[in-house]
């Protein structure tokens, strides 16, 4: 995306940009800041600035801007541009002396297609003190053609070695009118904005609860329902009222069958879709034996192929409903009795 697409951060952006237009970028900046608020984006889009196949034109230069769709600009954005790079820590934990030194030997070749190397090192912080030692080896060398990004929340865990070689950029926290534009921008509704504490991520990821909840409603309405025939009738009308919403919900509803036949089968072995309520998951797995769970999974995956062949929605969640009630035992309550209990949990019940 280009610069001048980033929200909430004018003053870093307008000082990249500057920089850009007038030929003094420096070799390495630091761009600081609080998470989810726009660094490693705004890595990418100077990155693109710089190496953008447009950047010689008249309307380029008064921008000092990428264009965001020549083939450069769609690389960088994909992740597969050969001199735009980032290093990130490995397994998620570190960025190790393996990396740096990769970084080191290639950070003074020539840039393959564009103008210059973009090295895109975050979080910085993860580097480990040798890997730390070796990128300050390489900061001091001229290395010509490379620009590094160190992306970091805590600048202070940085050697000040390194962070004295960096021009630091400043990235603040978004308002909530950006924030709300940020959700609009993905289509999502904009109350999460107040709830985020200015971070985009947040912003994003409050969404995902979101998502969360709405799944775990789904979930318990139909293993519920399957306990009484009207129940499963009214829930047949409700799912099939709505084609798209019902392809969605039966995407989740498959991707717990999967995960219970799983944390039947295999314990904690292999990962579930839905990590986040394996408790819930291996609970209502335990009221059923894995041949009924299969047979679940089996009218789920049928119901999805109906639906993909343009059968009647209406039919084919009554079906798919009859049919997981027969495979757990009609009249059977499904679920963990909700009695006694503060709220309506169902199959997620603390207890
Ligand atoms: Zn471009």
């Amino acid at each position: 995306m280009p610069l001048a697409e980033i929200l909430g951060q004018d003053r870093a952006v307008a000082f990249l940009r500057s920089a850009w237009r007038t030929g003094r970028l420096s070799q390495a900046y630091c761009f600081a800041g609080p998470a989810g608020v726009g660094k490693r984006t705004a890595a990418l889009a100077l990155a693109q600035a710089i190496n953008c196949l447009a950047a010689g034109n008249a309307a380029s230069q008064a921008t000092a801007d990428a264009c965001g769709r020549c083939a450069a600009c769609r690389k960088i954005a994909a992740g597969n541009h050969p001199d735009v790079i980032e290093v990130r820590p490995e397994e998620k934990t570190v960025i190790t002396i393996d990396q740096i030194r990769e970084v080191a030997a290639r950070a003074s070749l020539r840039a393959y297609e564009g103008r210059a190397k973009v090295w895109i090192l975050d979080p910085a912080d993860q580097m480990q003190e040798p890997a730390a030692n070796a990128f300050l080896k390489t900061l001091e060398e001229p290395a010509g053609v490379s620009l590094f990004i160190l992306v970091t929340a805590t600048p202070s865990a940085l050697l000040p070695t390194i962070l004295s070689r960096c021009q630091e950029v400043r990235f603040d926290l978004l308002g909530e009118g950006h924030l709300r534009d940020l959700l609009a921008r993905h289509g999502r509704p904009p109350e999460a904005a107040a709830l985020a504490g200015g971070s985009a991520a947040r912003a994003l990821a409050l969404d995902v609860a979101e998502a969360h909840a709405r799944r775990d409603r789904i979930v318990q309405e139909v293993w519920d329902a399957l306990g009484s025939l009207p129940a499963v009738l009214e829930r047949a009308d409700d799912l099939g009222s709505d084609r798209p919403a019902f392809e969605a919900a039966l995407e989740i509803l498959a991707g717990y069958t999967r995960d219970m036949i799983v944390a039947k089968i295999a314990g904690g072995a292999v990962p579930l879709v839905h990590g986040d309520r394996e408790a819930d998951v291996a609970r209502l797995a335990a009221r059923y034996p894995v041949g009924a769970i299969l047979n679940v999974f089996e009218a789920q995956v049928e119901a999805q192929r109906a639906l993909a062949r343009r059968a009647n929605p209406r039919f084919t969640a009554e079906r798919m409903l009859l049919r997981m009630r027969d495979a757990v035992g009609r009249g059977q309550p499904a679920c963990v009795p909700r009695t006694g209990r503060e709220g309506s949990h169902g199959p997620h019940g603390s207890g």
